[in-house]
């Protein structure tokens, strides 16, 4: 057993001198030589905090949770489950926890301020690290994925890891016939994708659309190798063509026409997941004036300098107000706010997700506010809004390790001050962050 003292003399060497954590790691190994198996020193109980688990069961009103080696062991009520003794107890009564938050569609290292095509393996690392900071503490890139990115997630199956983890598409495949389509297939699943991602409109005209043919042999070929497809989409009469054809991931709302009946029978049969992101048409337009959050403390932490100014300038936000695109994204949003609801009522699996990262799609901190416009404007409850950021992401994207409070999961969670179920905006309220166990550095 590590005596007290030397594990605390450890842990506040490790943080204070971060080039020094391998030696501190290196000690603990060789003072470690004479632990036994009853040995504790990489258990913590975290006791007393009401514990909402991400699976949408009823929460724990006072639980516990314990967790070794970066994985949870043990969840349950104080009374029925105790710390085992000589474990490092960690009291949050009062608090809540919840699971980190798992964003369904994002892009990882590719903006720098409101700068895009800086793809580079330093900002890839460097948003994961920003994402945990505002609990997100999975995220799903759905293209612009280059192999840094799939090193970086092949690094992350490791109790000491403290930055979010990444799931990746690889770069969109685009062709003009199926054949080149199944190349660049090909070569998504070679580098490694977690997922294929297609866009199928034409974007207003500004991109070719993605014929149906092609399409189809994208999500054959694809699911043929076991890979599923994310599609990006505007329209509903495409979103039934991709479902007919099998797409397993819808990862933009349907935004030209509430969907019907048909559709949602057919989305349905077919255990399709949808992922809104609400908060990718709010940013199309919001910088038209100065948005509420630009005095939010927790979007202000995180600021580089210059980037308020640049999106403060009189100018800019003219050409945003004159932007016929942008203001027809007001009603856009409007419908998908009703496809949402309507989807979900039904029972369509719905994963949170932002299509944050590019340049104004403010990562980490937007998050919280597409949670908050799902309770507020679309109308789910604060329990589907947590469970579509958590449990039920992780089962819809397969994310096997992740996503609830339950024995054998990675401990990603976070603290907060107060409790979501009551106001879905009080995710905000997180007073630290979690991943395999970790406290998450703060800047
Ligand atoms: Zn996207």
């Amino acid at each position: 057993m590590v005596p007290t003292a030397t594990r605390t003399w450890v842990g506040l060497y490790a943080r204070q001198h971060s080039l020094s954590r391998l030696l501190a790691t290196v000690m603990v190994g060789v003072l470690g030589g004479v632990q036994t198996s009853e040995c504790r020193a990489e258990t913590t109980a975290f006791i007393g905090a009401k514990i909402i688990d991400g699976t949408g069961k009823a929460p724990i009103e006072r639980g516990i949770m314990i967790v070794r080696d970066g994985r949870i062991s043990a969840v349950g009520a104080v009374g029925d489950l105790a710390a085992p003794a000589g474990v490092k107890r960690v009291d949050v009564s009062d608090k809540i926890i919840i699971p980190g938050l798992i964003n369904g569609h994002g892009h990882i290292g590719g903006t720098v301020g409101l700068q895009g095509g800086q793809y580079s393996r330093e900002n890839v690392l460097r948003d994961l690290q920003l994402n945990a900071r505002y609990g997100v503490t999975t995220v799903v890139s759905l293209g612009g994925d280059q192999a840094a990115s799939v090193a970086v997630r092949d690094a992350e199956n490791t109790p000491s890891l403290d930055r979010a983890r990444l799931r990746v598409a690889g770069p969109v495949v685009v062709g003009k016939d199926p054949e080149e389509a199944m190349i660049r297939v090909d070569s998504s699943v070679q580098l490694g994708a977690d997922f294929i991602k297609i866009k199928v409109d034409g974007a207003a005209g500004s991109r070719q659309r993605m014929s149906k043919e092609v399409f189809k042999a994208v999500i054959g070929y694809a699911n043929a190798r076991g890979v599923p497809v994310a599609a990006h989409l505007y329209y509903l009469d495409d979103a039934r063509e991709l479902v007919a054809a099998g797409v397993d991931y819808i990862a933009h709302s349907i935004r030209d026409r509430v969907v019907d009946d048909a559709f949602i029978a057919q989305a349905r049969k077919a255990g399709v997941y949808y992922c809104p992101t609400l908060m990718r048409d709010v940013s199309t337009y919001i910088y038209e004036s100065e948005p509420d959050f630009f005095a939010d403390p927790l979007f202000l932490a995180e600021m580089g300098p210059g980037i308020l100014d640049e999106l403060r300038d009189p100018d800019r936000q003219s050409r945003i107000r004159t932007n016929l695109q942008a203001q027809e994204n007001k009603d856009a949003l409007r419908v998908a706010l009703i496809n949402l609801k309507k989807l979900a009522d039904a029972g369509v699996p719905i994963v949170m997700g932002t299509d944050g990262g590019p340049p104004g799609r403010f990562q980490g901190y937007f998050e919280h506010l597409e949670m908050e416009m799902m309770v507020e404007r679309a109308g789910l409850s604060p329990m589907q809004v947590i469970v579509a950021a958590t449990g039920g992401a992780a089962s819809s994207l397969k994310l096997t390790e992740v996503g609830t409070l339950e024995s054998g999961k990675w401990a990603d969670f976070l603290v907060l001050a107060k409790d979501p179920l009551a106001d879905i905006a009080y995710t905000r309220s997180f007073e630290s962050v979690w991943i395999a166990g970790n406290e998450v550095p703060r800047n």
